[in-house]
């Protein structure tokens, strides 16, 4: 049994170079979205390729982990429900903190909410649990063989990291978060630290994770880095779409 990741997207918001923050996890044959941006799809066919999953698509996905609604993250869930819902006629289970789930349907809402059917363009009424199945937790869930732990960050937005466990094998996830020894203690133990890295007060500066004990760098990967970021002189490696990692 091993946990393994891909990642879909490693870049920031403002990216021009790379796709945002999105990882694809699998453990015993079974796969976990972490985020959703735009355009999942193309993120999914172009990187699960590149991996080794040459089929990997929406319907792969026994749900969808969401860190936070910022669109680098969450951009994709309008494209999400509705693919789960007309095309593969189920809904799309979504795991999250209730302070990020609270935020999720009126933001959606918008575009989802009623739509014009048919040559008489009948306005359908929709609601969040016709295209969602949300769960919320505040502590620990389960999904298939995943077992997922959250804890709030110091981020602009209401925001979870994560430590997921499958196969024996865990991982953590800062997700978006100011630098905080307390969060890096939380994921410490993992044995793989996949931390952002950016500039601002809601980021974790790159020399603030550089003067990590070596050990715990050494299990430490980056994500959500600016284009600008010096890849090849970073001392903890930063992750590259479509690279396939084993826990
Ligand atoms: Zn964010």
């Amino acid at each position: 049994m091993t946990l393994s990741l891909i990642p879909l997207g490693v870049g920031d918001a403002f990216s021009a170079l790379h796709y945002s923050a999105c990882l694809a996890l699998q453990a015993e044959g079974k796969w976990l979205l972490v985020d959703c941006p735009h355009p999942i799809r193309k993120m999914l066919r172009e990187n699960g390729r590149r991996a080794g999953a040459p089929n990997l698509d929406v319907g792969s996905f026994e749900g969808l982990v969401l860190t936070h609604l910022h669109a680098d993250h969450a951009s994709g869930i309008e494209g999400w429900g509705f693919f789960h819902h007309f095309v593969l006629r189920r809904r799309a289970i979504v795991l999250t903190h209730p302070w990020v789930a609270r935020d999720l349907w009126p933001g959606l809402a918008p575009s989802m909410g009623v739509l014009a059917r048919g040559p008489e363009r009948t306005k359908t009424a929709y609601k969040e649990e016709d295209f969602f199945e949300v769960r919320t937790f505040v502590d620990q869930t389960t999904l298939g063989p995943f077992t997922i732990r959250c804890r709030t960050t110091w981020h602009h937005i209401p925001t979870v990291a994560l430590r997921i466990e499958a196969g024996g094998r865990t991982l953590g996830y800062s997700a978006d978060t100011a630098f905080d020894p307390s969060l890096i203690e939380w994921l410490s133990d993992a044995d793989l630290i996949v931390h952002e890295t950016n500039l601002g007060g809601a980021h974790t500066p790159y020399e603030k994770l550089a003067s990590l004990d070596p050990e715990l760098r050494a299990r430490m990967r980056l994500i959500a880095f600016p284009d600008s970021f010096d890849r090849d002189a970073s001392v903890i490696a930063p992750l590259v779409e479509g690279e396939r990692v084993t826990l």
